[in-house]
C-alpha cells in the first residue's frame, strides 16, 4: 500500500462489490475520494425520466452504504473533463478510475478526460464493469464483429473471463478525503415535481445493491426453475427484474453468471431453465458488442438499405399509443404497465413495437423514444437493439415481414387476460373468450360488461389485416428497390 490518493468516478457502476476500478484503488492507494456526476449529459444521451429517477434513487442508496463505511460521494455538476482537471491540480499523482461505458461518444469523451489526466501527471485507469466481456475481444475467424447471436454466443462462451474471480473492495481501510464541493444530490433535479408521478414507481420497486441482490435471491430460489416457459407470460412473474439494477450497475452480470453457475453446479436449481436465462445476459452482451460497433444505433438504421423507407408521420396514432389506447387489449396494457412502473414485460415489448413499427408504420425510432424516456431499464444497447430487431432493420434474423399479430399474441400469453384486466379494468368483466377482441362481442354482452366501445374502451384504431398487409408491402418495396 502507498500512500496515493484514489479517485473514483462513478458512472453506470452503482456498486461496492465487484466493482474493477473501486477494487484496483483499495489495492494500490491509502485515501480515496468517490466523485460522480448525476447529469453527465455533457458527453452522451441524457438520461429519460424514468432514468432519472432511478439514477437519483440509486445514488441515495450507494451513499448511504458508503457513509456506513465511513466514506461519501462527491457530487459535482462541472463538465467532467473540467472537474477532473481542477481536483488533479488539487492532487498530484493521484490515480483516477472508472469503469468503462461503451457507446461510441462515452468512449470517445473518456479516451479525451484520459489523455488530460496523463498529460497532467495522474495515472488514469479505466476497467470493465459492466459486461462479462469486452466487446472488442469477441471477434469472427475473419477478426470482424458478430452480426448473427448465436456464434456470437457461442464464442463469448469460449472466453475464459468470465470465470474469473469476483472483487471485493475493502473501502473502509482507506481514508475519506472531502474535496470541499458541497452540491447536493437534491440538487440535480433528477426527481419528478409537476407533475410528480414517482409514487407507483416507487411502490413497485426497491432501489441499490442490496435490492439487486435480493431480487437475484428471489429469482433463483422462487422462479427461475420455471423461466424457459414461464418468461414468455406475462402475467407470471417468473422473469428476474433485474434490467433497471443491471442498468446503472447495481449488480454486474458477473456476479449474476457466478451466482447461477454456481448453483446449477451444486444441482440446486435446473440446469435448463438456468442455461436459458444465462442466454438471455448475453443477449445484453450483445446488443452492447452492436453498439461498440455501430456508431448511432439508436439513431441510423443497422441495415442501411432501410433508409429509404417511408415511415408514416402520424402524431395522434403515436399518442394513443403511449398512452395505452389503440383498442387493443395486449397493446394497451402492456404500455400502461410501462407508464405506471416504468418497466414491461418483454413479450409484449415485443409485441407493442411490432404494432407501432409494422401495423402502424411508424418510425421505430419515435418507440425507441419513448421507451428511453418511461423505462426505468433504458439501455444505451439493448434498447435500440432490440426496436432494431423488432422493426426488422437490425442485426440477427429478424425478418421485416414478421408480424406480430396482438390478438394471438395475446390469446396465446395472456390465455385468461389476467395481465390485460390489470392494466385494462375496464375490460375486468370480459370472458378469455372475448378479452383480446372486445370489438367482437356481441352488443348485450358488451353492456353486460360495462363496456361502451369508443367510450370506455377504444375501437381499434387500425384494423389488423389492413396494417399487416400495408407494412408488408412497404417492407416488400424495399426488398424490391434494393435487390
Ligand atoms: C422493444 C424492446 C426494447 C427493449 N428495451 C430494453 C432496455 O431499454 N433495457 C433493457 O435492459 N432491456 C430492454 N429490452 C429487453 C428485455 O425486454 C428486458 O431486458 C427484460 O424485459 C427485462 O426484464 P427482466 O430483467 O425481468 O428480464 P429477464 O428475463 O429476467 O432477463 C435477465 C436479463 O437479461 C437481459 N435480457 C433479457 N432479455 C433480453 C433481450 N431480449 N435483449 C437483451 N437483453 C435481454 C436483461 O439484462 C435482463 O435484465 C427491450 C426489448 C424490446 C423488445
Amino acid at each position: 500500500m502507498t500512500d496515493k490518493v484514489g479517485i473514483m468516478w462513478f458512472r453506470d457502476d452503482l456498486r461496492l462489490e465487484d466493482n474493477p476500478a473501486l477494487h484496483y484503488l483499495c489495492e494500490t492507494c491509502s485515501s480515496l475520494v468517490l466523485i460522480t456526476n448525476p447529469k453527465s449529459a455533457e458527453d452522451r444521451r441524457s438520461l429519460g425520466s424514468a432514468s432519472k429517477l432511478w439514477l437519483h434513487q440509486s445514488l441515495h442508496s450507494l451513499d448511504k452504504n458508503l457513509n456506513a463505511l465511513g466514506h461519501h460521494i462527491t457530487y459535482f455538476s462541472q463538465d467532467p473533463e473540467t472537474f477532473l482537471e481542477t481536483l488533479c491540480a488539487q492532487f498530484p499523482e493521484a490515480i483516477f478510475a472508472w469503469n468503462r461505458r461503451y457507446d461510441p461518444v462515452s468512449i470517445q469523451y473518456d479516451t479525451k478526460v484520459k489523455e488530460m489526466l496523463q498529460n497532467n501527471g495522474a495515472t488514469a485507469k479505466s476497467f470493465n464493469g459492466a459486461l462479462l466481456c469486452e466487446p472488442w475481444s469477441v471477434e469472427t475467424k475473419t477478426g470482424g464483429f458478430f452480426k448473427v447471436y448465436t456464434p456470437f454466443k457461442k464464442a463469448l462462451i469460449a472466453q475464459q473471463v468470465i470465470d474469473e474471480p469476483l472483487g471485493i473492495a475493502p473501502i473502509e481501510i482507506l481514508k475519506p478525503i472531502d474535496v470541499g464541493n458541497n452540491e447536493k444530490l437534491e440538487d440535480f433535479d433528477l426527481l419528478p415535481t409537476k407533475p410528480d408521478w414517482s409514487p407507483s414507481l416507487k411502490a413497485f420497486w426497491q432501489f441499490g445493491e442490496k435490492a439487486a441482490h435480493d431480487r437475484l435471491n428471489i429469482f433463483i430460489e422462487q422462479n427461475i426453475d420455471d423461466y424457459a416457459k414461464g418468461r414468455d407470460f406475462p402475467d407470471r412473474t417468473k422473469t428476474s427484474f433485474l434490467s433497471p439494477h443491471l442498468r446503472f450497475g447495481e449488480i454486474s452480470p458477473r456476479q449474476i453468471w457466478h451466482k447461477v453457475e454456481f448453483e446449477k453446479n451444486n444441482q440446486n436449481i435446473d440446469e435448463k431453465n438456468a442455461d436459458k436465462y444465462l442466454s438471455e445476459i448475453i443477449w445484453r452482451e450483445f446488443a452492447y458488442h452492436l453498439l461498440y460497433h455501430t456508431p448511432n444505433l439508436s439513431q441510423k438504421n443497422f441495415a442501411p438499405k432501410f433508409n429509404v423507407l417511408e415511415w408514416r408521420k402520424d402524431e395522434d396514432q403515436l399518442e394513443l399509443w403511449q398512452k395505452g389506447l389503440t383498442g387493443y387489449p395486449i397493446i394497451d396494457a402492456g404500455m400502461r404497465q410501462l407508464w405506471q412502473t416504468g418497466w414491461m414485460h418483454n413479450r409484449v415489448r415485443m409485441i407493442v413495437a411490432s404494432f407501432l413499427s409494422k401495423h402502424l408504420l411508424i418510425d421505430w425510432r419515435e418507440g425507441e423514444k419513448w421507451f428511453w424516456d418511461t423505462l426505468v431499464d433504458a439501455c444505451p444497447a439493448n434498447n435500440p437493439a432490440s426496436w432494431q430487431w423488432v422493426a426488422g432493420t437490425g442485426a440477427d434474423a429478424a425478418p421485416y415481414f414478421r408480424v406480430f399479430n396482438p390478438i394471438i399474441q395475446g390469446e396465446k400469453f395472456d390465455p385468461e387476460g389476467e395481465y390485460v384486466k390489470k392494466w385494462c379494468p375496464e375490460l375486468t368483466k370480459l370472458s378469455p373468450k372475448y378479452i383480446h377482441k372486445p370489438w367482437t362481442v356481441p352488443q348485450l354482452l358488451l353492456k353486460e360488461c360495462d363496456i361502451i366501445l369508443g367510450v370506455t374502451y377504444p375501437h381499434p384504431i387500425i384494423e389488423h389485416t389492413h396494417g399487416r398487409t400495408r407494412a408488408l408491402e412497404a417492407f416488400q418495396a424495399i426488398k424490391e428497390y434494393t435487390s
